[in-house]
């Protein structure tokens, strides 16, 4: 079993069809580029979602992992560890926040941010028992457990998984009237993305960032931003609600935290928010793991330094200019923010997924989001001559399904 043909093939026929791969079956990765089973090499669009933000096989994040394999793996959070201390106090320096709690994937830290404000509506802002309701957006994306899709307006990802959990109400995305209009006197949260990532790289209007921290600190909500996909350097700043100076009450981090390694993710806040979590009442037998935490606090130190986020910054100029010259060439629109795109091809040319197969055959891994939209989100250590050189690969692409 190893030509790419057969290893597709049992992949597809012994396991769930719940993703739709390009065929491309990768043996290994080094910074910006990796390498299929046949050795052709390939450009990383894609970077895991934005989880492989600092490369693949970082040096400083491989370290600090294979370093903590050594020393230790696992306690569970019956026990404290010598990494632990460190990346709570690194994450809250990061974020600005008093304290953290650690969970593993983006949706588990979606859904403690879900608890937390429910609990904190009861007991700070004295909600009424069972009636806490928080605001969601239109084409959110906040990851796939029942609760989390029962407020997701994407029928593949909604329908047949009820009965779905009640106490949300969805509004449209960029429009801080929308938010007014559905607050009450139970209202404990709005959740959402500062860039819709899988929505296609949605940027909202400018001054909605200021307008939503407005409204919640007026109204005494708590403003959690999800900053799983849009967080840790891929817009140019350390967080993407920096862009307008908006502090959220709730960071929810993941993907990136993790260094591609190990899955990492934690909610942020102050202790007047995070505080009302007791001993029982919330955890993860894998959450704050030494592992996660040696390869977190490797992360951190990255961000700390700024270069990331110069870094994806710079590139984004570059990557928005030479996309922004495709428009009108079979580009429709172009969106984003940083090293981070969503491109609009004319669906009259080609569908996503067959632009997406053209550009793997030209060495570019991307991957479409919906219909027509593809989305490039490179390592941030992608070089500049590679980047334009996938723009390159996009525009003969596009060129020659016209
Ligand atoms: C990926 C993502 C999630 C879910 O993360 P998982 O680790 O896949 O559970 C949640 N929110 C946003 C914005 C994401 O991009």
């Amino acid at each position: 079993m190893s030509t790419t043909t057969d290893l597709i093939e049992v992949s597809e026929r012994r396991s769930a069809h719940n993703y739709h791969p390009l065929p491309v079956v990768i043996h290994e990765a080094h910074g910006a580029w990796v390498t299929d089973v046949e050795g052709k090499r390939y450009l990383d669009c894609l970077a895991g979602y934005s989880s492989l933000n600092f490369g693949h096989g970082n040096p400083k994040i491989i370290e600090a992992a294979q370093q903590q394999l050594k020393n230790l793996t696992l306690t569970s959070r019956a026990f404290y560890h010598d990494q632990f201390a460190t990346f709570c106090a690194g994450l809250g320096d990061l974020t600005g926040k008093d304290m953290i709690l650690p969970m593993n994937t983006g949706a588990e830290a979606v859904e403690t941010a879900i608890k937390v404000a429910r609990k904190w509506g009861y007991e700070v802002k004295g909600v009424q028992p069972e009636q806490a309701n928080i605001i969601v957006m239109e084409d959110n994306f906040h990851g796939r457990t029942t609760t989390i899709v029962s407020f997701s307006t994407d029928p593949d990802a909604r329908d047949n998984f009820g009965p779905y959990t009640p106490g949300f109400r969805i509004v449209k995305y960029g429009s801080v009237e929308a938010i007014r209009e559905a607050v009450d006197a139970n209202t404990v949260a709005v959740l959402f993305e500062p860039i819709q990532g899988e929505a296609g790289v949605l940027v909202p209007p400018d001054g909605y960032l200021t307008q939503v921290r407005e409204l919640c600190t007026a109204e005494g909500i708590l403003m959690i931003a999800d900053e799983i996909q849009s967080g840790l350097g891929r817009t140019g700043k350390t967080f993407a609600c920096d862009h307008e100076g908006v502090v959220p009450d709730m960071y929810v981090l993941g993907k990136a935290l993790g260094g591609g390694v190990v899955p990492v993710s934690a909610i942020a806040a102050n202790e007047d928010v995070l505080g009302v979590i007791k001993p029982g009442q919330h955890g993860s037998t894998f959450g704050g793991n030494p592992l996660a935490c040696a390869v977190g606090n490797a992360v951190i130190e990255i961000l700390n330094t700024g270069e990331y986020q110069s870094r994806a910054a710079e590139l984004g100029e570059v990557l928005h200019a030479r996309l922004r010259e495709l428009i009108g060439h079979g580009v429709i629109t172009v969106r984003g923010r940083g090293l981070w795109a969503g491109v609009d091809i004319d669906p009259s040319l080609a569908s996503g997924r067959e632009v997406s197969k053209e550009l793997m055959a030209r060495g570019v891994l991307a991957k479409d989001t919906h219909g027509s939209t593809i989305r490039l989100a490179p390592p941030i250590v992608i070089s500049e001559k590679d980047l334009l050189w996938a723009v390159d690969q996009l525009a003969d692409t596009i060129a020659s399904f016209r």
